[in-house]
């Protein structure tokens, strides 16, 4: 039976987390003594070089909580996320999020993937990947403690178990699942994908400060959630924690449900769902009304524009899956007839100079269709 424990934490007090976590992992049978000498990584999101503070990446206190439980059964540790090509400086993401010194601190190592380190898996309940391109690193452990950071995501809608894992896809896949997963519900059709040939036996997500609003990057605001979530199964944490922050359409759950990958009512839930005011990212809340959705629904779609912080570091270009973006007389210009709205250059842009926002048009099209939405709520209520 896939159990979720859920605790209640206010702060990054490692003593405190430590104590939580290890509640949660008797709560839902994890046994530790298991892994005595086993090689274990910690699979945190490392979306890049970016601080703590930020709530983009996971805690590195949180990080270091859950390591000294597992130290305490083995010192095979690894804190490992896969490299992102697109900043090509592999040690300023672990050294900016933390990760190194929490390593330092605790003789444990930390690596960042290589993306020439691929292997294939399958499965036979995939509908879009045939196979799946997956870091060969993965083979060295004995077991994957999944550690996502709770955020919004401006494809998905959320962003926490399910998502993480597609961190351990190397770089050049990683375009090519964008390319391939060219619309919302196709991404996240392929982030079941991979999760049906990596599942996980523990995930601990990181819900203490999370990221509301324009997720999963600068575009989104910082938010005290104060919850840890441990649970034995990716979909089921993914699922409640949907629930505690209100949401109704994560896409990588419904489709984890319409394919019988879990069925709620076999979810065991410890503790108390508390639903959290959380602000959803604006793509989620604009999808506008069925009757115009066809029509309007690409006019309205927000698209990335770059602003003046641009220091011409090229990072967009280089996580571009589409090709779309080019310098162009020293500057960066997107080919709109090319992008395929996947975010990841506003996700990975180091100086928050890639905004998503709608054109002219689309703002007003937007707002009469508010308007007229409205009415036809107004006028069905009474
Ligand atoms: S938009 Fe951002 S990522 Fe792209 S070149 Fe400018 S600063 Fe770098
Ligand atoms: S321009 Fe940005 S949103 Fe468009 S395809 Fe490239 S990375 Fe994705």
């Amino acid at each position: 039976m896939p159990t979720v424990s859920i605790k209640e934490c206010s702060e990054y007090d490692k003593n405190k987390i430590k104590k939580l976590v290890l509640e949660s992992l008797k709560e839902i049978k994890f046994d530790l003594k298991k892994y005595r000498n086993k090689k274990i990584l910690l699979k945190p999101n490392l979306l890049g070089p970016f601080e703590p503070k930020e709530a983009i990446t996971t805690h590195p206190i949180f990080m270091q909580a859950v390591a000294e439980i597992f130290k305490k059964v083995t010192n095979k540790i690894t804190i490992a996320d896969s490299s992102d090509q697109a900043y090509g400086r592999d040690d300023k993401v672990l050294e900016t999020t933390g990760m190194n010194q929490v390593a330092k601190k605790l003789k444990i190592k930390t690596e960042m993937f290589k993306a020439k380190n691929i292997i294939f898996l399958k499965s036979e309940k995939n509908q879009i990947l045939k196979q799946v391109a997956i870091q060969s690193e993965i083979k060295n452990f004995d077991l994957i403690v999944n550690m996502p950071k709770l955020k919004t995501h401006m494809l998905t809608g959320l962003t926490g178990a399910i998502k993480n894992i597609f961190g351990l896809v190397p770089s050049y896949y990683k375009r090519e699942y964008h390319i391939k997963g060219n619309t919302p519900k196709k991404f996240s059709s392929i982030l079941v994908d991979i999760y049906n040939v990596i599942q996980p036996k523990l995930n601990i997500i990181d819900g203490i400060v999370a990221l509301e609003g324009d997720g999963p990057s600068r575009a989104g605001k910082p938010i005290k959630i104060n919850v840890i979530l441990t649970s034995d199964n990716a979909i089921a944490s993914d699922l409640i924690a949907a629930k505690i922050l209100g949401f109704e359409n994560v896409l990588t759950n419904q489709f984890a449900l319409e394919r019988n990958l879990i069925d709620k009512k076999d979810i065991k839930v410890i503790g108390e769902i508390k639903l959290k005011n959380f602000e959803k990212p604006s793509h989620i809340k604009q999808v506008v009304a069925p009757f115009v959705a066809g029509l309007f629904q690409k006019l309205v779609t927000k698209r990335p524009y770059v602003n003046k912080n641009c220091k011409k570091c090229l990072t967009c270009l280089k996580a571009c899956p589409a090709k779309a973006i080019s310098l162009k007389n020293n500057n960066i210009f997107i080919n709109k007839n090319k992008c395929i709205l996947c975010y990841c250059c506003s996700e990975l842009c180091p100086y928050n100079a890639i905004e998503l926002k709608r054109s002219w048009l689309g703002k007003k099209l937007i707002n009469m269709h508010d308007k007229m939405f409205k009415k036809v709520k107004n006028g069905r209520r009474k």
